[in-house]
C-alpha cells in the first residue's frame, strides 16, 4: 500500500503544500538539498545552508558540483549522471570518506545518502548531509590510540604473547619471536608444545585455570623453553587475560622475561658462596651443611660416617720454594685427583691452605673408613708433573668416625685433627684412626698452640741469654739467645715444647722475627767489642722471604754490628730445601754475620752438612758432652769432632757442659768454646752485663 493523503498520493499532497514541505526540512537534523536533474540546486534547508556556509540565496541555481571538492568533482558530475537514469535510494557511507567544500573554501567531513525523486515530472534528487566531521576525529583517535598499542606490542623489547584458551599463540611480537627462536608463522600456526619443555606442558593449564576462576588477576610462573638448536631457556611469565564486556575470557596476555642467564648467574654466586675458588671443592659452608644432613641420617636411619681430614706433607716448603704459582697448581691437581676418587654420596672440601676434608657416609664399618684413607693416600702414589717440574707429594690422614651417638662438628673435626697431628708424628705419609686416648695429650696440644698465639701479643715472651765461655780463658765472649715463655698458669714452658708447636702452626715465623728483634736490640746495648750473640733459627724461618731484610734492618736500627752477630742452624734446615737455605747463608755470610751449626752429630749428614755451609762455629750436641751412658765410642765422635774442627780451621763449641770432669776433658782435647749449666743458665738480659764480667775458674 502507497502512503496517501485522503485520496491523494502523498507526493501529490506534499507538491500542493509547500508549508508543510518546509516545516519538514527545518526540523530535520541534517541538511537537505533538492538537486534537479541536470546538477542544479533548488532547495536548500536551514541545516544545508549552515553546513555549506552559504546563504539560501547563493546556494539556489548553483551547481552541486560547486559544493564538491575539486579532486571529488568529476567523478562526481560522472555518479550523478548514473543516478539520475535509474538510482534507487542509497547512502554514501563513512568509509568513503566523503566530504563537502565548503564556501570558505574548508571541506567538511560528511556522511551523505541520495534520494530520487520525481518533482514537476523531472527526476530529482533529495541529497541528504550530515556532519560526520567528530565522528570521523574520534574515529582517527580510535585508530591512533590502536595504532600505538599495536606499536607498543610490536615494539616492545618484552617478548610479548597473546594466547587463546587452547596455549594457541593468536599474536606474538618479534622479542617473543626471537626468544624462542621461532617465526611468526610458526608461532601462530602450531602449538605452544613447539617450544615448551616437554616436562613444563601441563604448568599453563593450572595457570590459566586459576585466572579463569578469578581468583587472581594476573600470574607470575616460570616455565622452560626449548630453542630450535635444543639449548634450553627459563623465562618467566606475567599472564592476565582480556575479557569482553560480560567478563568471558578473550584471550591471555603474557608477558615474558629469558631470565636463564639470571638463573645461571645467582647459581655462580651460590655456588662460588659454597666451593672454593682455587680447587672449586666444596668449601667450610657447604661441607658443615653436609655435616649436619650427615649427622640428621644417622640419628634417623643409623649407621656409620666418617670424616677424613687430609693435611698434605711438608706443603708449606712447596710454596716457599717453588713459589705460589706452582703451590697452587698442585693444591688444584691434588684436589682434582682425590675428587676422582670421591664417592658420589660424599663430599670432599678444601678446609683451607692444604688441608682437605672428607665426609664419607652410609659406612657400615670402621674398616671401611680406614679404606677410604688408603684409597685418598692412593692418589699420592704417583708424583705430580706441573708446568716443567715433577712434585714428589704426600699426605697425611686422620679419620673419626661417627654414629648417632657422636654428632658434635666441633669436637668430631678437632677429634680428625687430633688423629692427624699422630699421623704426621708417626712419620707423616700415613692414616691415623682416631682413639680416646689420643685425645689427652692432643687437647693440650692444641691449648698450647693457641695460648702460644696469645703470647706474642702480649709479654709472656722472652729472651734470655745463655753465655758461651772460652775455655782456654775461661772469660765469657758470647751469649746465646734462647726464648722463654712464662706460661701465666703452667709457669715457664720449654722452647723444646713449644718451639716444634710453632714450626708445625707456622708460628714460627713470628716467633723466629720476635727472637732476632729483641735479641740484636738487646745485644746492641752491651759493650762495643763485647760479646756476641747467637740466635737461633728455625729451619721454616728460612722460606720466610723477608729473613734477611729483617735482619738487616734490626741490625741497622740498632748498630750492632753484624760480625757479633752468629746464626745457629740446625741440619733439619739445610735439608729442608738446599739451594734456598744455602742461599740464605750466603747472603748472611755476605752481610758479615757468621753462621753456628748446632746440634752437630745428631743429624745424619752431619759432614756433609759442613761441606756446604762454612761455620764459624761448630756446637757439639750435648749428647756427645754429657752422654747418659759414658761409653767409649760417644768419647772417640767427640774427639773426632773437635779434631775435625781444628783441621778444618772451625771453632769448636760444647753444648751442655755439666760437670767439671767434662770440662777438663774437653779442655785437654782443645775445644775452643763451651756452655753448660756448669757455667750458667741462660739469664736475662738484665742479668747479662755482670755476667759477661764473670772469669770461671779454675
Ligand atoms: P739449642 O739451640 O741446642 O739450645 C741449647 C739448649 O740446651 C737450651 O735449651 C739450653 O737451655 C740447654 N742447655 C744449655 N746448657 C745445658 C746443660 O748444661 N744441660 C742441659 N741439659 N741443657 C742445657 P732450651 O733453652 O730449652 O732450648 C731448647 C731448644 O729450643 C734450643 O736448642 C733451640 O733449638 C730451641 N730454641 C730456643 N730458643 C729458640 C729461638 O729463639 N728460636 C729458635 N728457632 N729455636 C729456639
Ligand atoms: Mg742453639
Ligand atoms: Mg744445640
Amino acid at each position: 500500500m502507497t502512503s496517501s493523503v485522503g485520496d491523494e498520493s502523498f507526493i501529490d499532497f506534499l507538491e500542493r503544500h509547500p508549508l508543510t514541505w518546509e516545516r519538514l526540512l527545518n526540523v530535520l537534523p541534517d541538511g537537505v538539498a533538492f538537486v534537479d536533474d541536470t546538477g542544479i540546486i533548488r532547495h536548500a534547508n536551514a541545516v544545508f545552508t549552515t553546513l555549506t556556509g552559504y546563504e539560501l540565496a547563493d546556494l539556489v541555481g548553483r551547481s552541486i558540483e560547486d559544493i564538491v571538492p575539486p579532486s571529488a568533482r568529476a567523478r562526481h558530475v560522472e555518479q550523478r549522471r548514473r543516478f539520475v537514469d535509474g538510482g534507487r535510494v542509497r547512502t554514501m557511507g563513512r568509509h568513503l570518506n566523503l566530504s563537502l567544500l565548503r564556501r570558505d573554501g574548508s571541506e567538511l567531513a560528511v556522511d551523505i545518502a541520495l534520494a530520487p525523486i520525481v518533482l514537476g515530472g523531472r527526476p530529482w534528487t533529495i541529497t541528504l548531509v550530515r556532519d560526520d566531521s567528530a565522528e570521523r576525529s574520534a574515529s582517527r583517535a580510535r585508530d591512533e590510540i590502536e595504532q600505538r598499542f599495536r606499536l607498543a606490542f610490536e615494539e616492545n623489547m618484552a617478548p610479548m604473547a597473546f594466547t587463546d584458551l587452547d596455549d594457541r599463540c593468536i599474536a606474538v611480537n618479534d622479542a617473543f619471536c626471537a626468544m624462542v627462536g621461532r617465526t611468526r608463522e610458526e608461532l601462530l600456526t602450531g602449538d605452544s608444545s613447539l617450544f615448551t619443555h616437554p616436562e613444563d606442558l601441563g604448568i599453563t593449564e593450572s595457570v590459566q585455570q586459576r585466572l579463569i576462576a578469578g581468583d587472581v588477576e594476573r600470574v607470575r610462573y616460570i616455565k622452560r623453553y626449548v630453542k630450535p638448536d635444543g639449548r634450553v631457556i627459563v623465562v618467566e611469565i606475567s599472564k592476565s587475560t582480556a575479557r569482553d564486556e560480560h567478563g568471558g575470557i578473550l584471550y591471555f596476555v603474557n608477558s615474558e622475561r629469558d631470565i636463564t642467564d639470571e638463573l645461571e648467574l645467582a647459581d655462580q654466586l651460590a655456588h662460588q658462596a659454597l666451593h672454593d675458588p682455587l680447587t672449586g671443592l666444596a668449601n667450610r659452608a657447604l661441607f658443615d651443611d653436609r655435616l649436619t644432613q650427615a649427622f640428621e641420617r644417622v640419628d634417623r636411619y643409623g649407621g656409620f660416617g666418617a670424616v677424613l681430614l687430609i693435611d698434605l706433607d711438608d706443603f708449606k716448603g712447596i710454596n716457599d720454594t717453588r713459589g705460589h704459582v706452582t703451590g697452587d697448581e698442585l693444591l688444584s691437581a691434588v684436589a682434582g685427583r682425590m675428587q676422582s676418587v670421591t664417592r658420589a654420596s660424599d663430599t670432599l672440601c678444601r678446609f683451607g691452605g692444604d688441608e682437605f676434608l672428607y665426609l664419607a657416609e652410609g659406612l657400615s664399618s670402621d674398616e671401611e673408613a680406614q679404606q677410604v684413607a688408603v684409597r685418598l693416600l692412593g692418589v699420592f702414589d704417583e708424583a705430580f708433573a706441573m708446568s716443567g717440574t715433577v712434585v714428589e707429594q704426600r699426605a697425611s690422614i686422620g679419620v673419626v668416625t661417627f654414629d648417632a651417638g657422636k654428632v658434635d662438628r666441633e669436637t668430631l673435626v678437632r677429634d680428625a685433627d687430633v688423629a692427624l697431628y699422630e699421623a704426621k708424628r708417626d712419620g707423616k705419609n700415613r692414616y691415623v684412626v682416631f682413639t680416646p686416648t689420643m685425645h689427652h695429650r692432643a687437647a693440650s696440644h692444641f691449648e698450647l698452640a693457641r695460648e702460644l698465639r696469645h703470647a706474642l701479643a702480649t709479654d709472656e715472651l722472652a729472651m734470655h741469654y745463655q753465655p758461651i765461655v772460652e775455655l782456654s780463658t775461661m772469660t765469657v765472649v758470647g751469649f746465646e739467645a734462647l726464648m722463654r715463655w712464662r706460661h701465666p698458669s703452667r709457669g715457664s714452658v720449654s722452647p723444646s715444647v713449644f718451639i716444634p708447636l710453632a714450626e708445625e702452626s707456622g708460628l714460627i715465623v713470628e716467633l723466629g722475627a720476635f727472637a732476632l728483634r729483641e735479641a740484636i736490640a738487646t745485644a746492641a746495648t752491651w759493650a762495643s767489642h763485647g760479646p756476641y750473640l747467637t740466635v737461633n733459627l728455625s729451619a721454616r724461618q728460612f722460606h720466610d722471604p723477608d729473613l734477611v731484610a729483617t735482619i738487616e734492618r734490626e741490625l741497622k736500627s740498632s748498630g750492632f754490628a753484624p760480625d757479633r752477630l752468629i746464626i745457629e742452624v740446625t741440619e733439619s734446615a739445610t735439608l729442608s730445601d738446599v739451594a734456598e737455605t744455602l742461599g740464605v747463608i750466603e747472603r748472611l755470610t755476605h752481610l758479615g754475620i757468621g753462621i753456628a751449626l748446632d746440634d752437630f752429630g745428631t743429624g745424619y749428614s752431619s759432614l756433609h752438612y759442613l761441606t756446604l755451609v762454612h761455620p764459624r762455629i761448630i756446637k757439639i750436641d750435648q749428647s756427645f758432652v754429657s752422654p747418659v751412658h759414658d761409653d767409649p765410642r760417644t768419647r772417640t765422635l767427640l774427639e773426632t769432632i773437635v779434631t775435625l774442627g781444628q783441621k778444618l780451621d772451625v771453632e769448636v763449641l760444647a753444648e751442655g757442659i755439666e760437670t767439671d770432669d767434662q770440662l777438663e776433658h774437653l779442655r785437654r782435647l782443645g775445644c775452643d768454646l763451651g756452655q753448660g749449666f756448669l757455667f750458667s743458665p741462660a739469664v736475662s738480659a738484665a742479668e747479662v752485663p755482670a755476667m759477661a764480667e764473670r772469669r770461671f775458674g779454675p
